[in-house]
């Protein structure tokens, strides 16, 4: 996840005082901090969306995880220090046990947020998300009306999915809007950030498109790059002035982490009045922060007990928890794909490998690439940076990204470059 808000709000400091702050020193046994946990508690759902990469239908799915079976691997996180759970789907409210689950985090001081459609939540079912003490909740909203619910393929999703925003807020949870831009709905983002505002919402969550379920078999309609640099542009345009006029509105981006390059570039033509200190101080912030970490910081465990280096990577399973802890499995690098995610430098090849900015994105999104090509360590088709700013003299070639045909490509997890 790429936090452009606390970014915004160091360079609002170094804008009044003219010095970067100094990053905040980690608590004491910081490093002892496991990966965040998204768990994908149950696959059913109401909705059948167009990017669900958990591709989710609403009937039931056999040989999940059972309440006790869960109970365990928790003690397991906790164990190994995972700080932060995220409660996912399918449409995790569909649950029958997951206030059980959620009492049982909470009461365990793990971080809780719950990821939920927001069609569900009623009145009733509001006020037990608010008893249940969820520090986060993060609610899908595709566009506006008619793009949401084309999206969502349900009329009225909308106006649900809202009604929860509000019915939440009033109870005083935190929320936050999550959008998965493409070509077909890119147009909304500037009403939706502007929704955000009216709503006071707290926080902005945009995914760039990844290639998992069905937001592969849509690949073909990812947003382009000059739409996706506008969209960033926007966001960052936004995040700027919320720093500056000391609003405490957050913005974070995903799945795609030429972001990170991309805002030291919009900060040195957006702000060339800080001093090359500051740009410096934010160029080094960022390589603190590295990219990519699927398989480091992020892990997920699907709704069968599936461990995976994150959801993206439902193809790719490294063990099961009903075989093995998840510590163990996660610690395991005998897997050629997690040696190669834990690699102190990725083995990535292509244009990433010659990469500029490789210490700032650390290779990016590796699904994209083994999707398109069969190699996980080839170059990230999503990569929205030129031959020129990215330092390489290539000759404009890139990977295509090409419309999903059926089937899937081989897992290709070479160790060396590709
Ligand atoms: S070329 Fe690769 S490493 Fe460089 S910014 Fe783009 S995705 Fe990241």
């Amino acid at each position: 996840m790429f936090r452009i808000s606390q970014y915004m709000r160091e360079l609002a400091q170094a804008h009044r005082g003219g010095v970067y702050p100094a990053p905040r020193r980690a608590a004491a046994g910081g490093s002892m901090t496991g990966p965040v946990v998204i768990w994908n508690l149950i696959r059913r759902c109401n909705l059948t969306c167009q990017h669900c990469y958990a591709l989710s239908a609403d009937h039931e799915y056999s040989g999940e995880l059972s309440g006790a079976e869960v109970g365990t691997v928790m003690d397991d996180l906790k164990a190994f220090h995972v700080p932060v759970l995220i409660l996912s789907g399918g449409e995790p409210l569909m649950r029958p046990d997951i206030f059980e689950i959620a009492a049982r985090a909470k009461a365990m001081r793990f971080y809780i947020g719950l990821s939920t459609n927001g069609t569900l939540i009623d009145e009733p079912m509001a006020d037990r998300v608010a008893a249940a003490g969820f520090d986060y909740v993060g609610i899908s909203l595709d566009g506006l009306r008619e793009t949401h619910d084309k999206f969502r393929r349900l009329d009225g999703a909308f106006d649900r999915s809202l009604a929860a925003v509000r019915l939440l807020h009033a109870r005083g949870v935190k929320v936050g809007l999550r959008f998965t831009m493409t070509a077909m709905n890119a147009h909304d983002l500037p009403a939706l950030l502007q929704l955000m505002r009216d709503e006071q919402v707290d926080k902005f969550y945009f995914s760039h498109l990844n290639y998992a379920g069905r937001g592969n078999i849509h690949r073909g309609r990812d947003a382009q790059f000059a739409a996706t640099r506008e969209a960033m542009d926007l966001l960052f345009e936004t995040a700027w002035q919320a720093a500056l006029e000391g609003r405490d509105e957050e913005y974070v981006t995903g799945n795609n982490d030429a972001d990170g390059p991309y805002l030291l570039q919009w900060v040195a033509e957006h702000l060339p009045h800080l001093s090359p200190l500051v740009h410096e101080s934010l160029r080094q912030r960022l390589v603190a922060w590295g990219g990519n970490s699927s398989g480091v910081n992020v892990a997920n465990i699907d709704n069968l007990g599936n461990v995976h280096p994150d959801t993206m990577w439902w193809h790719h399973t490294l063990g099961n928890v009903r075989e093995r802890p998840f510590s163990a499995i996660w610690a395991d690098t005998s897997d050629p794909l997690m040696a190669g995610l834990k690699a102190r430098r990725r083995p990535v090849g292509g244009r990433c490998g010659g990469c500029a900015h490789f210490a700032i994105c650390g290779g990016n999104t590796r699904v994209r690439a083994q999707q398109l090509t069969g190699n996980a360590w080839a170059e990230d088709p999503g990569c929205y940076l030129s031959d020129a700013e990215i330092g390489v003299s290539g000759n404009g070639e890139r990977v295509k990204v090409t419309a999903f045909s059926g089937g899937r490509k081989r897992v290709g997890v070479p160790v060396v470059a590709g």
